[in-house]
């Protein structure tokens, strides 16, 4: 016998999927199932916009966890290693771009174990919010974004013009998703730093405690030395760039690992 039919959103909360969800409902389109995935990482903002989400849409999120938290698998837990020169290493430590465990273990896996039951007894139409601006397509989903050619600055306005401001985080990100991030542009690392303080200062701590630094070329104090010099050169209306800029910045470097 034919298994029955169940249409299900990937809600990562941004504009784009938050758009997607507003619009399938406003159309009419089957919705029966909102899987939110939280990674225990996101801004309280966005916590907030989720919950009035589902006030606003009137029917429920599902929200997934892995049982394992971030700062566990960061820094103690003690996976099996291939590498010889990592043994005896606590913790995944950072990703980078070509080892994405965090998208893996707190996302992926905890959505797929979740999908793999319900799909025993129907069979799912997912729908990706992937706007039509936006490359990065898997066959078999269903992407009415594209379909509509909403692009990414569509959502938001869109979203915007049903109420949602997420506490203003779109106004300080181009794009929101975990906090610590360590794939997110320098400016939004700079922009984390400035509006997020508190949240700066739970980076650098892990950072501290952890085998590998935040990102390749630099650890958080360093981008935190480098941010304020920039804010130092560009209150006495100098470049941030440049050789003068980065000989200067070296010394700075210099003097804050002794
Ligand atoms: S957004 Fe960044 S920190 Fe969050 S799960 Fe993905 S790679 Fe990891």
């Amino acid at each position: 016998m034919e298994k029955p039919i169940k249409h299900v959103v990937s809600l990562s909360g941004g504009k784009d999927s938050t758009a997607m969800l507003l619009r399938m409902i406003e159309e009419g389109r089957p919705v029966d199932l909102i899987l939110f995935c939280d990674t225990g990482l996101e801004f309280e903002g966005m916590y907030r916009h989720i919950d009035k989400l589902e006030r606003y849409i009137g029917q429920p999120i599902t929200r997934l966890k892995s049982p394992y938290d971030f700062e566990y698998l960061l820094l103690e837990h003690m996976p099996k290693r291939k590498n010889p020169e990592l043994f005896g290493r606590k913790g995944y430590s950072w990703s980078g771009p070509r080892n994405r465990w965090c998208t893996a273990m707190l996302k992926q896996r905890v959505i797929d174990k979740y999908l793999r039951e319900i799909s025993k007894e129907y069979t799912l139409k997912q729908y990706i919010g992937i706007a039509a601006d936006e490359p990065e397509r898997i066959k078999d989903y269903n992407y009415p974004l594209v379909e509509w050619g909403m692009t990414e600055a569509d959502c938001l306005a869109y979203c915007k013009a049903r109420g949602f401001d997420w506490d203003g985080l779109y106004d300080i990100f181009h794009r929101v998703s975990c906090w610590c991030c360590p794939l997110q542009s320098f400016d939004e690392l700079r922009k984390l730093r400035k509006h997020f303080p508190e949240l700066w200062a739970k980076l650098g701590e892990w950072d501290e405690k952890t085998w590998r630094t935040f990102l390749k070329k630099y650890s958080v104090k360093q981008l935190d030395i480098r941010f304020a010099f920039e804010e130092e050169c560009l209150a006495q209306g100098l470049p941030i760039k440049g050789k003068a800029f980065f000989d200067a910045l070296n010394e700075r470097l210099k003097e804050g690992d002794s």
